[in-house]
């Protein structure tokens, strides 16, 4: 009989912790992790390294199908471009704001998104990004949208960045800028598929969030609706 793969679809606004949450979802289940955002942000910092503008469409169209992005399993929040790591690189707040233009492009999302498809071939996997149950695996046996407070985010986001809560409110104008350009965008808008679960994790702690997130999973799962595949 063939093994059940199991995709665990994350979606939510910048800032909300999909990232952290997703990860220690997919260590607890044993599930393959991966962070989508994480690849926008690659082929974003190569156009910005080789000065390409964000309004180029045929040369970021190009960037994304010839990238080679690696996102190493195991290897908490470690991403390769092009074999050279750039964990670090991608975080920068001008990559942020690039990975936030050029992924309204549909050509540079088409190209990330077979690649995002091709990942799930392998196994179960926990996806997160903002279009990851909407459009990527609208057939993922468990959907959750993520949100919080926009000022819980940002605090959240500069405890992250400084390991305290310093320039809060400008990062929430960033959050805002990009959740706004998500949202609003024709292809692949962020936004709650009908199936959904919504969790607002305003004022829950990390252990509270991924224990309802966990709880759902394996409600979703024990009740047969695993894919063979
Ligand atoms: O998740 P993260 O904040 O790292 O993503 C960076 C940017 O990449 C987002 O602001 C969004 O514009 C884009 N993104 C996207 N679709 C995804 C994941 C990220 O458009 N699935």
């Amino acid at each position: 009989m063939a093994a059940k793969r199991v995709i665990v679809a994350i979606d939510g606004p910048a800032g909300v912790g999909k990232s952290t949450l997703a990860k220690r979802i997919a260590d607890k289940l044993g599930f393959a992790y991966v962070n989508s955002g994480a690849m926008y942000r690659a082929v974003a910092l190569w156009a910005l390294r080789l000065g390409v503008a964000t309004s180029d469409m045929h040369r970021l169209e190009q960037l994304s199908n010839e990238a080679r992005i690696e996102l190493p399993p195991g290897e908490e929040h470690r991403v390769l471009l092009n074999g050279e790591d750039v964990s670090e690189a991608i975080r920068e707040l001008k990559v942020s704001q690039a990975a936030s233009q050029i992924s309204a492009i549909p050509a540079v999302r088409r190209a990330l998104l077979q690649v995002q498809r091709d990942m799930a071939k392998k196994g179960s996997i926990v996806m997160e990004g903002r279009d990851i149950g909407s459009v990527v695996f609208p057939e993922a046996q468990v959907k959750i949208f993520l949100d919080a407070d926009p000022i819980e985010r940002a605090k959240r986001r500069a405890i992250e960045l400084h390991g305290h809560e310093e320039n809060v409110e400008s990062i929430a104008n960033e959050l805002q800028k990009r959740d706004h350009r998500d949202r609003t965008r024709s292809e692949a808008p962020l936004v709650q598929a009908p199936d959904a679960q919504l969790v607002d994790t305003t004022g829950l702690s990390l252990d509270e969030v991924e224990e309802i997130v966990l709880r759902l999973v394996r409600a979703r799962v024990s009740n047969g609706k695993a894919a063979t595949g």
